[in-house]
């Protein structure tokens, strides 16, 4: 069934088609001009070392689990509610994937649970930044500290967003974003690594660069580049760029749009949480977020199909979210779950995330938000 209204559409840029037909007129394989404007448009915006243009978030994701040196046996600590990439990547080397109990108001992981599931073979813990909202991350970065260990930031939702002034997935030792087409921004499939530590840039090249030091090569540093270390293909394609650097151009104004989208939704359904039938998601002090996402809460997983299938009647695609990796099949065989799951099931169940792209018209906003409204009225007589 085609929706009338999506769920979510990739942006088209007035440059967009400008620039693909200047990369399909020229160099299609990747690190050309398009790479090199998205990369260092991102290492001045967001102040990290140096930005790599990856494949996919997923793909991203992997390289800091080589770039952590993850070894068979290690853990690694994370939320039961998030994409099975945040767990691939590590669970790919042979980690156990301790998973955490998340907050109800953030949907992240609680960082006041963190420490009690460190142990000797703990080495990279991993908030996950949902809906683009930060963790907690001067906590957390405090008890990686104190116990030797890495923060690999899953900020795949996380573009432009800001925790305590400081861009998402640039806080921990690495960073990852996704520009999935499902994102706020996108390559259709694309994604992003942040390093802050200059020393790790040289490793992450040749990981990128099919385990070769081409990049080097390619700055005039060496004469001829040949194969150093374990590598694999992880940079896209001029294509993707192209499409990428159109946005970024305007960037703020695709943010700006998002938000206000948000805020619309946010204040037309306040009444509806005031009568105790929805949650809306909380915002912690500390946070700038993007509107990646905007999604409410409802009392119980029975109103969470009946109000999808109600809104789906209506011509409108919303949906659930995660089904929590702990009680999947992948993460009983690579994770175990530490201490009590409190909130993930049960909060996850309960989840519904509305349409939300930069194209979505206020218009459309007040048609979801009419519907939801009508779904509750309904049950009440
Ligand atoms: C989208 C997403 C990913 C994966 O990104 P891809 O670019 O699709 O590989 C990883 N983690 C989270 C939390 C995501 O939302």
């Amino acid at each position: 069934m085609t929706m009338r209204i999506a769920f979510n559409k990739a942006p088209v840029i007035e440059t967009t088609i400008h620039y693909l037909t200047r990369v399909l007129n020229g160099r299609l394989a990747g690190d050309g001009a398009f790479t090199a404007q998205c990369s260092s448009w991102m290492e001045t915006r967001f102040d990290a070392a140096r930005v790599l243009l990856t494949t996919s978030g997923s793909h991203a994701l992997d390289m800091t689990a080589h770039l952590c040196g993850v070894q068979p046996g290690d853990e690694v600590i994370m939320a039961s509610y998030t994409f099975s990439s945040t767990a691939n990547a590590f669970a790919g080397l042979g980690a156990k994937i301790v998973f955490v109990d998340i907050r109800p108001d953030t949907m992240n992981i609680d960082e006041s649970l963190i420490e009690e599931a460190i142990t000797a073979r703990t080495k990279v813990i991993v908030p996950m930044h949902y809906a683009g909202v930060a963790c907690e991350m001067d906590t957390i970065t405090e008890i990686a500290r104190r116990h030797g260990l890495l923060v690999v930031e899953d900020a795949a939702q996380g573009v432009m967003s800001t925790y305590k002034g400081r861009a998402l997935g640039t806080i921990g030792d690495y960073g990852c974003y996704s520009f999935h087409e499902t994102k706020n921004y996108s390559m259709g499939e694309g994604g992003a690594l942040l390093i802050r530590d200059p020393s790790a840039i040289p490793k992450a090249e040749v990981i990128r660069e099919k385990g070769t030091n081409r990049s080097r090569f390619f700055r005039g540093e060496i004469d001829k580049y040949s194969w150093v270390d374990w590598g694999s293909s992880y940079l896209p394609s001029e294509i993707n760029a192209a499409y990428l650097w159109s946005q970024l151009e305007v960037a703020d104004e695709i943010n700006h749009i998002r938000l206000a989208r948000w805020q619309q939704y946010y204040e037309a359904l306040l009444p509806l949480e005031r009568d105790g039938l929805i949650a809306l998601p909380s915002i912690p002090k500390d946070c700038i977020h993007n509107a990646h996402m905007f999604y409410l809460k409802v009392a119980n997983e029975n109103v969470q199909s009946a109000l999808i299938n109600h809104l789906k009647k209506a011509g409108i695609a919303a949906v659930f979210h995660y089904v929590p990796l702990h009680s999947s099949e992948a993460g009983r065989k690579f994770g175990r779950f530490h201490g009590e799951d409190r909130y993930t099931t049960t909060e996850s169940s309960r989840l519904i995330r509305m349409p939300m792209f930069y194209s979505l018209s206020s218009q459309e906003v007040m048609e979801v938000v009419a519907s939801i409204y009508d779904y509750f009225e309904n049950e009440r007589n």
